[in-house]
């Protein structure tokens, strides 16, 4: 083999390699595209685990008062969840299978209700506790 050959053909392998490294880094930049459209729409999905309450003393003991934790009286009617402190009180959240699967808000907050937990509020214990444990993607408005 003359060195030339020798020469191009080791450039040859670089270009293969070369081609192949670009491939895969256009790859990844259309992944990382995808994922920023999803920060773009602004709502992230969270896997939760979501229970339920109501506004009794089972559920709520001594805060059995008619008012959620962001000063919220209750009213009839009403639909909105308790959630961990890193969802500021109002933040917008889709919970499948809760108010007809509309939006809801973060009103209230829990003892138990730390993490990547959420709790649902029904107007009767009954409801409540048909509910019982379920977990669920749930979409969260940024
Ligand atoms: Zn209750």
């Amino acid at each position: 083999m003359k060195s030339t050959d020798y020469l191009s053909s080791v450039f040859s392998v670089f270009n293969k390699t070369f081609i192949a490294s670009v491939i895969a880094i256009s790859i990844v930049a259309s992944a990382n595209a995808l994922a920023a459209e999803d920060t773009d729409s602004g709502w992230t999905t969270i896997s939760m685990r979501v229970t339920a309450y109501c506004p009794c003393e089972k559920c709520c003991g001594e805060w059995a008062d008619g008012v959620t934790a962001n000063g919220h009286v209750i009213k009839p009617g009403d639909c909105f969840v308790a959630a961990d402190r890193r969802f500021v009180f109002g933040t917008e959240m889709l919970i499948k299978g809760y108010n007809a699967s509309k939006t809801v808000k973060v009103f209230d907050r829990g003892g138990a209700i730390k993490g990547n937990k959420l709790d649902v509020f029904f107007h009767t214990h009954q409801a409540a506790l048909e509910w019982g444990v379920r977990y669920i993607d749930v979409k969260v408005k940024k």
